[in-house]
C-alpha cells in the first residue's frame, strides 16, 4: 500500500458511541451498479456511530488518483466522503484494495487501519482484520501479499500511468472471476493463529471478512471468530448484510437486501 502515516493500530471508541457497524467484501465494480447502489442506501440509513471498513471494499483500486478521474472510482469516494462527514469511518485493506492509500483516506476524511487493528468499545477488546493474512493454507495468494506489501512496490507501481494501472485492475479481475468458475476450494482462516492474535491483543472477539463464509465460531476460553458476509445482489438469493456491535456487546447481523432485489 502506498506510504503515508502510520494507520491507526488501535481505536478507541468515543464516549458517546452506542453502536458501530462491520463491512467488508462489498467488492464494488462499475459492472455491479445493484451492489454500489445498496451500499449507497445503507450508508444513508445506518444508525451506527462509526462504520469500520474490513477490506475489499472496491474488487479492484488502481491507486489514489483514480478519484480525481470522474467515473464510478471518484463517485465511490464521494460516497465515502459524505458517510466519513457524519460519522467516524476506518479503512483496513482487502487483498483487491491494497492500494488504497494516505490520499484516499485525505481526501475522503476516513482512517486507515493496522491490519490487525484493536478496537476497545466500552469494555469490550474486538480484533478487526481482513482475514487473509490469517488463510495460511493459501501459500500462493500469501507470496502475493508479502510482495505487494514490500516497501516501494506500491511507489513503483504508482509511478505507471492510470490507464495502465485500471487495465491491470480490469486483468486481475478477470483471473479473479475464471478462478471462481472452476469452483476450487478457498482456503479458510487458521483457528491456532486467530487464537494467538486475539490472545496476544487481550481480545475476545475477531471479526474478519475475506473467506464469504458469514459464521460465528466459539474457539474456546471464551474467544469467539466472527465471519462477515460478502455483499453480491446480482446473486441468486442476493447478500448484503452489515454486522453491528452494540455498547453492551451484542453482535447483531443486519440484512441489507433492499426490497425486490
Ligand atoms: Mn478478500
Amino acid at each position: 500500500m502506498p506510504a503515508g502515516p502510520a494507520p491507526l493500530p488501535r481505536v478507541e471508541a468515543a464516549a458517546g458511541w452506542r453502536s458501530v457497524d462491520f463491512i467488508s467484501d462489498l467488492h464494488l465494480h462499475p459492472g455491479d451498479p445493484a451492489t454500489a447502489a445498496a451500499w449507497r442506501a445503507y450508508l444513508a440509513s445506518t444508525p451506527a456511530d462509526a462504520l469500520f471498513i474490513l477490506g475489499d471494499l472496491f474488487e479492484a483500486w488502481p491507486g489514489d488518483d483514480a478519484a480525481e478521474v470522474p467515473g464510478f472510482d471518484a463517485d465511490c469516494a464521494q460516497a465515502l466522503q459524505q458517510i466519513a462527514a457524519r460519522m467516524p469511518v476506518f479503512f483496513l485493506h482487502g487483498n483487491r484494495d491494497f492500494m488504497v492509500g494516505a490520499a484516499l483516506a485525505a481526501r475522503t476524511g476516513m482512517a486507515l487501519m493496522q491490519d490487525p487493528a484493536l478496537l476497545v468499545f466500552g469494555n469490550q477488546r474486538v480484533l478487526l482484520s481482513h482475514g487473509d493474512a490469517l488463510c495460511l493454507a493459501d501459500t500462493e495468494y500469501l507470496r502475493f501479499r508479502a510482495q505487494v506489501r514490500a516497501p516501494g512496490w506500491a511507489e513503483a507501481l504508482m509511478a505507471r500511468p492510470l490507464p495502465e494501472r485500471q487495465a491491470l485492475a480490469r486483468q486481475l479481475r478477470a483471473e479473479s472471476a475464471s478462478r471462481q468458475a472452476t469452483g476450487q476450494p478457498y482456503a479458510d482462516a487458521d483457528e491456532a493463529l486467530a487464537r494467538q492474535w486475539l490472545q496476544a491483543a487481550g481480545a475476545s472477539a475477531l471479526v474478519h471478512g475475506h473467506t464469504h463464509r458469514p459464521a460465528r465460531h466459539d474457539l474456546g476460553n471464551g474467544l469467539t471468530r466472527i465471519v462477515l458476509t460478502d455483499w453480491d445482489l446480482q446473486a441468486r438469493p442476493p447478500r448484503a448484510e452489515a454486522l453491528r456491535l452494540d455498547r453492551s456487546g451484542q453482535f447483531q447481523r443486519i440484512p441489507l437486501v433492499p426490497a425486490g432485489a
